[in-house]
């Protein structure tokens, strides 16, 4: 019978440490790479714009993700109001950017916790959860005391803190970090021309900096899915739902904003061929992807079967076949 890894930790009494160790970080934070040492105890803010209070955009079964996290009840979504990567042509703005969402206890959403479980869910799944790891942390536990018993997935953009993924151990069973990009500079071939005079210095930005303001995104990101991977292996599905594990998503951009050559290489030579992949190809421009020439617009089907492709010519597997046959 499935446990989640938060009982053991909560059985042992170590789970109250991990909570103070986490909330220890918001006093000058650095939970995640951005490292503002803001005071958010007090309420300071720093470019994630979250202070002490969790914010909770919508709590709810959700049948779109990934197929072993959905199965027929559904996947638990806590989706969380803002973001510390902030990229600019964010598909989820008006909660990523706009801050829609209202302020919960920890409390409150260990009972939103408890009441997607009693509808059939088969995990909960934290929607950018980096910059609010502290007080969901807390949630799970008082959820726990009151008979959570599903797996939690740490939906995450993958800009990451060593240090913070490090305290999740044993409290993840399901990791899902994107992995955006692979850091490409920008390529002749590729370079927009640009829309305004102040864009002629970022003309030589990598796609990370130039769009999330994370030039390190790569370095951060390889570090911290390292750990992930670590901590709960490859993805393990029980009767077509998953339990334990990694799960990766990488979304195509059009003009190989995305650097998905590096992004799937990585993928092979440091974590593990039998990876599950989910190479997305929704991207939309949205927000302020509009000022950008090279980013608005849909990636061609041709851009997309060719990083499919890549991911079959380097022997990886799981994730994205399905997607294959539709639309070959
Ligand atoms: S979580 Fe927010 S305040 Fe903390 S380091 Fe990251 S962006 Fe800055």
């Amino acid at each position: 019978m499935f446990e989640p890894a938060y009982l053991k930790l909560y059985k042992s009494n170590k789970l109250n440490k991990r909570i103070e160790q986490l909330y220890a970080i918001l006093k000058n934070c650095h939970l995640c790479p951005r490292k503002c040492e803001v005071d958010r105890t007090k309420n300071e803010k720093g470019t994630c714009r979250s202070g002490i209070d969790l914010i909770v955009s919508s709590i709810g079964p959700h049948f779109g993700e990934e197929e072993p996290l959905v199965g027929n009840g559904g996947s638990g979504t806590i989706f969380l109001t803002n973001c510390n990567l902030r990229c600019i042509y964010c598909q989820n703005y008006e909660i990523s950017h706009l801050g829609r969402g209202g302020i919960m206890s920890p409390k409150e959403v260990a009972k939103g916790m408890l009441y997607l479980q009693k509808i059939g869910c088969h995990n909960i799944n934290f929607v950018t959860p980096t910059h609010f790891v502290p007080q969901l942390v807390e949630s799970i536990k008082i959820a726990c005391e009151t008979g959570l018993r599903l797996p939690i997935v740490f939906n995450c953009g993958g800009y990451e803190s060593l240090k913070t993924i490090k305290l999740l151990d044993g409290i993840i069973d399901i990791y899902m970090p994107d992995i955006k990009y692979g850091s490409v500079p920008f390529g002749l071939s590729l370079r927009a021309k640009p829309h305004h005079p102040e864009e002629l210095k970022d003309s030589d930005k990598s796609p990370a900096e130039k769009y999330s303001n994370a030039p390190d995104y790569f370095e951060r990101c390889k570090e911290g899915v390292k750990e992930m991977h670590r901590q709960v292996g490859d993805l393990k599905i029980v009767d077509g739902i998953a339990q334990r594990g990694l799960l990766i998503r990488h979304l195509v951009l059009p003009n190989d904003l995305a650097g998905s050559e590096k992004v799937l290489k990585f993928i092979v030579e440091e974590i593990s061929l039998d990876s599950y992949v989910n190479i997305m190809d929704q991207y939309r421009p949205m927000y302020k992807a509009n000022n950008y020439l090279e980013l608005n617009r849909r990636p061609l089907l041709s851009e997309y079967n060719q990083v499919i492709e890549l991911a079959k010519s380097l022997s990886l597997h799981r994730g994205f076949q399905k997607r294959l046959i539709l639309i070959t």
